[in-house]
């Protein structure tokens, strides 16, 4: 049986007390896949906070700084739609650490899963919908950058469109956006992506499956990515406060596995990032990402691995 890591730590929580974004929730899953035994403590591997210079592969010096410094302009931290503290900026660069640590250990074992991460609304000069540091543009760049990959893709799972992520990667031939996300919702301004599927309020699981499927299945197999990073979003659920389409929980199980099986048969690693997440009953929400490292298993345990 191929080892199934997991990527954590307890300085993931974004300190963010009482906020839409329950940044308690990494805590939590972790918690849940403990008690339920479908992970042991030792399965869980902890990050350290990604380089500066890892970060600067993807942002903007000036905005490293003034995260760092906590000279962020009030319109910044507008934007960014947390408030500051010390203790968030810490939690972006373990997030970033977490998820390039998570993808390294996906190319050696099949598939990883970073309790973490999946900030895909961080441009290179900006964050914004409570994403600063873009840890999936930082995990592909560094492992180009060490030539562990050369192609990577990204299929975007998010209720709300990838757009960081889509003008970080804009115009770059070695990394596929993929982005399937509920077309009248945040962001308005949507920079494409390699693919876009703009999907009306109120899809449920057949037609989101089916056309994740046909956007997805075709260009996996003609682009050969090494990588794929997949952005695990729970709130699509038909239960959530930010999201506007109708999955239930199984039709998210079968959103994963369509994921995660069709990339190892097309001989990419997965690395799983978890993103959004606002169901009404946050245990939902627990409940959607834990599926998704169940399926992540479950998928490597039937596909293999070629390492
Ligand atoms: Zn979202």
């Amino acid at each position: 049986m191929l080892p199934f890591r997991l990527v954590y730590h307890e300085d993931y929580d974004l300190n963010l007390g009482h906020h839409v974004f329950p940044s308690e929730k990494f805590r939590l899953i972790r918690e849940r896949l403990l008690a339920e035994r479908f992970a042991a403590p030792e399965d869980f591997v902890k990050p350290e906070p990604a380089p500066d210079e890892d970060l600067m592969l993807v942002h903007d010096r000036g905005w490293v700084q003034r995260m760092k410094t906590g000279t962020l302009s009030y319109e910044e931290v507008l934007q960014l739609e947390i408030p500051y503290s010390p203790e968030m900026v810490r939690a972006f660069w373990l997030a970033a650490g977490g998820t390039t640590l998570a993808a390294h250990l996906a190319l050696e074992n099949g598939v990883s899963y970073n309790v973490g991460g999946g900030f895909h609304h961080a441009y290179p000069d900006h964050g914004e919908g409570f994403c600063a540091i873009n840890d999936i543009g930082v995990a592909i760049r560094r492992l180009q950058q060490e030539q562990k990959i050369v192609r990577a893709m990204v299929v975007d799972c998010d209720n709300h469109h990838g757009n960081g992520t889509a003008a970080i990667f804009a115009g770059d031939p070695t990394v596929f956006t993929l982005s399937i996300h509920q077309y009248n919702n945040y962001p308005a301004f949507k920079p494409p992506s390699s693919v876009d599927v703009h999907l009306a309020d109120g899809v449920g699981d057949d037609e989101y499956l089916e056309r994740l499927g046909a956007a997805y299945r075709f260009p996996i197999h003609g682009f050969r990515p090494e990588l794929v990073v997949y952005v695990a979003g729970a709130d699509p659920y038909r239960e959530d406060q930010l999201g506007g389409l109708d999955l239930t929980l199984e039709g998210l199980m079968r959103r994963d596995l369509l994921v995660i099986e069709t990339a190892l048969r097309e001989g990419a690693a997965v690395v799983v990032v978890l993103a959004g997440g606002y169901a009404i009953n946050l245990q939902d929400t627990i409940t959607i990402h834990s599926n998704t490292a169940k399926a992540a298993k479950q998928a490597l345990d039937t596909i293999g691995w070629k390492n």
